[in-house]
């Protein structure tokens, strides 16, 4: 309610920047109403995603504002797909620090704008604030899936083929070129890992596919051990991954191949935005006929077997030679 010092008010940016972002989903109202309409599909139920990024801590206050607001959108988007949802649409809290400006905002809507076309969503509401503290994106993204067939983490079972879309480990990578940490990688070799830390690739087109397919599956933000690590502790099961088999894109292959230490931070670091599921083996099949329609790599890379139902053994990963790999940090985690 408070205005920023260089904004325009809070109902002037919304009907300049956002309300237009609204235009083709009736229930959105033109963004003129205090709530907003959703009715799934014939036979669908309604999925819901919220995830928040905040200046300093999941993107740097100078980043380009319309690349913060996809990353903001795509996070979430990612979820869903890993829940196997169709997107439909998404609500938007702005905390907005004083010095932010018309500019900055602007730029922000066209980011959406370019990403609501890519992915077929709407902005259909939400809420802008001052803030004292940091620049804080909130964004709530619907989906709707079949009634009763949303994809879970719990579903796995003992014998299931573990596979993971794409590549693994651009982003931390990415983030290690930022940060000096890849001295000997050229620049044209580094610049798609930090694109792919920049800018994620939610699998909108794979998640509504694995139904049928996937037993389990989730969405790597935490990492591949980790987020692996919460689909075994909800399944109660162990999981045994072959490191050499988990797919690496060429650039990454590359930093890994001066260093076999960086493989650690491949299978450990987060913002892949990759869905990890698992499946029947007798689903490989159809699981490589996707791969190939959608021309997304799918990959088996380990098994779900009976074992500890808790504790840090319950992912096991094995590296070229069979030994297991035992990384210092299974993940991300705030605190
Ligand atoms: P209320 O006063 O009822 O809480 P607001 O004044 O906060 O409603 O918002 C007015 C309208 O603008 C609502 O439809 C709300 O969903 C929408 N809105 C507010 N902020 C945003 C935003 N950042 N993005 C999208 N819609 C927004
Ligand atoms: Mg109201």
């Amino acid at each position: 309610v408070t205005p920023c010092g260089t904004l325009p008010g809070e109902f002037e940016l919304i009907a300049r920047y956002f309300a237009p972002l609204s235009k083709g989903f009736e229930g959105a109202y033109g963004l003129l109403d205090d709530a907003a309409v959703v009715a799934p599909g014939a036979g669908c139920e309604i999925v819901v995603k919220t995830d928040a990024v905040i200046a300093g801590v999941h993107f740097l206050p100078d980043d380009p504002a319309g690349q913060v607001a996809q990353k903001a959108l795509r996070v979430n988007l990612s979820d869903l797909a890993a829940k196997g949802a169709v997107p439909l649409c998404y609500m938007l809290d702005l905390m907005l620090p004083p010095a932010t400006t018309e500019d900055w905002v602007a730029a922000f809507a066209q980011g959406l704008a370019r990403d609501q076309r890519t992915f077929g969503v709407h902005l259909i509401g939400g809420d802008t604030n001052a803030t004292p503290g940091p620049l804080t994106i909130a964004v709530m993204a619907l989906g709707q899936v079949e009634r009763g067939r949303i994809l879970r983490r719990d579903g796995a079972r003992a014998g299931d083929v573990i596979f993971v879309t794409g590549t693994v480990g651009d982003a931390v990578l990415g983030l290690a070129a930022l940060d000096g940490a890849l001295p000997e990688i050229d620049g044209a070799t580094a610049a798609p890992l930090i694109e792919r830390y920049r800018l994620p690739l939610p699998r909108v087109s794979i998640g509504p596919r694995l139904i049928g397919l996937a037993t389990a599956s989730i969405d790597i933000s935490d990492g591949l051990a980790a987020d692996l690590g919460h689909i075994c502790e909800v399944s109660k099961l162990a999981a045994v991954v072959e490191g050499p088999r988990v797919p690496l894109s060429s650039p990454a292959r590359r930093a890994v191949g001066t260093d076999r230490s960086r493989l650690e931070a491949v299978l450990t670091g987060g913002d892949d935005y990759e869905i990890l599921f698992t499946a029947q083996a007798e689903a490989s099949g159809s699981v490589e006929a996707l791969a190939r329609e959608t021309g997304i790599a799918i990959t088996p890379i380990g098994h779900m077997r009976a074992g500890p139902a808790d504790g840090v053994d319950r992912v096991v990963m094995l590296d070229a030679a069979g030994e297991p790999i035992r990384p210092a940090r299974r993940g991300w985690t705030h605190f």
